[in-house]
């Protein structure tokens, strides 16, 4: 996917307009507008069930909307004529479960995609697959099988995978809620550590310390609306509205 004719960088790379999502009769997404800038973190943060894994799935086309705009680099994800494979290769996403190929070891995990989907080159995806590895810290682990890792461990190959295709932006949902305690912070090193590296990220994320440190901008999102958005130190010291103001009551 090349951007579109006039996109330039200094536009925002995914930008969310008017957006609404509806599941039959219920509509989860009542009007999203949200801008990312190549190299900014955002983080959605609200109460489940308020549409932030159906928002953050509709960025790389996995749900399409039912009307509004979500355009990557100036291209429209949700028009029919758009290449897919290129949207999710540009567009990388990490979910709660990692989904990794139980035999097939850590190195072949993280190979697959550009192999077999893209048909790159096997020497240069090693090459980039055990650098990738390296820095998310895995490098002892090329050769182990998914299940003789920790949820940690499993979840930063999941993001090496991801990586891998080379992505421009990178979507993270809920990527610790499964993990166990003395883990989760192995993985949150890794994000911050991509994001200290310039990379594009969108996370949906119950770590509230987290999301202060590492975001530029908050949004806070419930009953599929964005009720308030704003710098982390805004949003977590001096939320306007009542309902952010609940809500970070009971998580913080
Ligand atoms: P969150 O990630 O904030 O918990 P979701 O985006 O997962 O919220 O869900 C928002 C609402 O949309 C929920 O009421 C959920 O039941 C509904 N929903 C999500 N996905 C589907 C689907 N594929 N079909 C029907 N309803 C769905
Ligand atoms: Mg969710």
């Amino acid at each position: 996917m090349t951007p579109s004719e006039g996109w330039t960088p200094d536009q925002p790379i995914v930008a969310i307009r008017d957006l609404h999502k509806s599941f039959g009769h219920v509509e989860v997404l009542k009007g999203i507008d949200i801008e990312v800038m190549k190299g900014e973190v955002i983080c959605i943060i609200g109460p489940s069930g308020s549409g932030k894994s159906t928002l953050i799935r509709t960025i790389n086309g996995l749900t399409p909307a039912t009307t509004g705009s979500v355009t990557v680099e100036g291209q429209e994800v949700h028009d029919d004529n758009l290449d897919k494979l290129a949207l999710r290769r540009k567009v990388g996403i990490v979910f709660q479960q990692y989904n990794l190929f139980p035999h097939r070891t850590v190195l072949q995990n993280v190979m697959m995609a550009p192999l077999l989907v893209l048909k790159e080159n096997k020497r240069e995806v090693e090459e980039r697959a055990r650098s990738l590895l390296a820095k998310v810290q895995l490098h002892d682990k090329e050769d182990a099988y998914p299940a003789e890792l920790s949820g940690g461990q499993q979840q930063r190959v999941a993001i090496a995978r991801s990586l891998c295709m080379r992505p421009d932006v990178m979507l993270f949902d809920e990527v610790t809620a499964a993990l166990d305690p003395e883990t989760v912070k192995e993985v949150l090193v890794t994000i911050k550590q991509l994001a200290a590296d310039g990379m594009t990220c969108v996370l949906v994320t119950h770590e509230m310390g987290f999301a202060r440190e590492v975001s530029d901008r908050v949004y806070f999102t419930d009953a599929g609306r964005i009720v308030e958005s704003g710098p982390p130190a805004q949003l977590f010291e001096q939320p306007q509205d009542p309902r952010t103001r609940e809500f970070l009551s009971k998580v913080l």
